[in-house]
């Protein structure tokens, strides 16, 4: 599922970025002492693909994961048709990269005028709920716009308990008897009764999803409504790195995933409706990688220019290991060390704040030094959308890479 990156049949994507073989002809080339975002439209495409050729539903792709235009037109280019948006600014960058494209407002809270306009001017016509008041203000706004509600779509988000790195079920969804009846007054306000849930991010243990299935199973049967669409949200596993101390695993995560959750999805009855789900991390986690300097060593710390405040905070937050490799300055005097063994190190931001240290080490060469770039992998999914200025630190150089991010 992870697809090894075959080059996509279409081969060239158009994104106007200075392209290069690999990361070490950007260092060499450039010398950059900024960060420099690596782009890999090939890898993008696979891995879209791979999900969709997997998935037995609709690949609706989470746009806040990355909502850059490089990402977007790469995924309208290769026919993805439907993104999950949450803010009418989200609905203009995914209208601007795919104007047929359906847009699913699948934020369960909304603002009155957010959704005037997604019905208006981008005819959004799938929203997502957990209470009676949203369901209340979205047929307000309805009648308002004059959209009959039988065009609607209105998905009940569940509730769902799960271990991901990022449990979001503390802040939405609906207890099953709620979900019950929720699912009943969306139909009989007469629009379409769709489920839906999101179990987290970076989920690698199926029976989040599998008990979210079988909650959604407990719910359509006790509504006893039509339901018209079942909506797997997000969270699937995108590869990281990990500790060296021990062995990698041998399976990408999300092709240990998908089968188990396809047999759910038949088991608990869901297999005839039409079916969605919203990736985000494992569509674009390896489509990108930042190339990064080391300012200063000391001892098993490295200070870096770049950290928590700009590309790094979902490798903080949700403590992932992330792959990285060494590009060693070229004729630098170099801390005594074996480079082919590897240490980890501490990686100390580049803002003066001092909760600017990632939570878990880089595995580097003994022989990294001041001066030397490492490339850090599979950083596409909430990087770009979450970094700051602060400090005046803002990465924003991108180039186009052409081979695959290997650590
Ligand atoms: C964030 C989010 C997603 C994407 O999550 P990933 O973990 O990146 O796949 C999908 N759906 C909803 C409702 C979300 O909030």
């Amino acid at each position: 599922m992870e697809a090894t990156a075959r080059p996509h049949p279409g081969a060239a994507f158009d994104t106007g970025l200075r392209r290069f073989p690999n990361a070490r002809a950007v260092a060499l080339e450039l010398w950059p002492d900024e960060p420099v975002y690596c782009f890999r439209p090939q890898v993008l495409a696979a891995d879209a693909e791979a999900f969709r050729a997997a998935y037995p539903g609709r690949t609706a792709y989470a746009v806040k994961t990355n909502p850059h235009p490089l990402v977007l037109n790469t995924l309208a280019r290769i026919g993805i048709d439907a993104f999950d948006v949450a803010s009418p600014a989200e609905f203009r960058m995914a209208r601007q990269a795919a104007p047929a494209a359906d847009l699913l407002y699948m934020h369960p809270v909304k603002a009155a005028t957010a959704i005037r306009e997604a019905l208006t001017a981008y005819r959004i016509r799938h929203f997502s709920l957990d209470h009676e008041g949203e369901a209340a203000k979205i047929l307000r706004e309805a009648r308002g716009a004059g959209v009959p509600v039988s065009e609607l779509t209105l998905f009940v988000r569940l509730a769902t308990r799960g271990h991901a790195a990022y449990n979001l079920s503390r802040k939405f969804g609906a207890a099953p008897g709620h979900a019950v009846e929720l699912l009943q007054r969306v139909a009989r306000l007469g629009a379409q009764a769709g489920l839906c849930f999101h179990v987290g991010s970076q989920v690698e243990e199926p029976d989040a999803y599998e008990r979210a299935l079988k909650s959604a199973q407990w719910v359509r049967q006790r509504a006893g409504v039509p339901v018209a669409a079942l909506d797997i949200g997000g969270g699937f596993p995108a590869r990281y790195g990990h500790d060296r101390r021990r062995p990698a695993p041998a399976v990408p995560p999300l092709a240990r995933l998908m089968p188990r959750i396809v047999k759910a999805i038949e088991r608990y009855g869901f297999a005839d409706l039409p079916l969605v789900a919203e990736p985000g991390r494992a569509l674009v986690a390896r489509s990108l990688s930042v190339l990064v300097r080391v300012l200063l060593r000391k001892g098993q710390r490295l200070y870096i220019n770049d950290g928590v405040w700009g590309s790094l905070s979902d490798a903080w937050t949700g403590k992932l290991t992330l792959p990285v490799h060494l590009i060693p300055e070229p004729d630098r005097a170099r801390p005594a060390g074996d480079p082919r063994k590897h240490a980890a190190f501490r990686i100390m931001g580049a803002t003066c704040d001092s909760v600017d240290i990632l939570s878990r080490p880089f595995w580097l060469p003994e022989t990294v030094a001041a001066g030397d770039w490492i490339e850090v992998g599979h950083i596409g999914a909430y990087s770009l959308s979450l970094r700051t200025d602060f400090n005046g630190l803002y990465p924003d150089t991108f180039v186009e890479v052409e081979s695959p991010f290997r650590s």
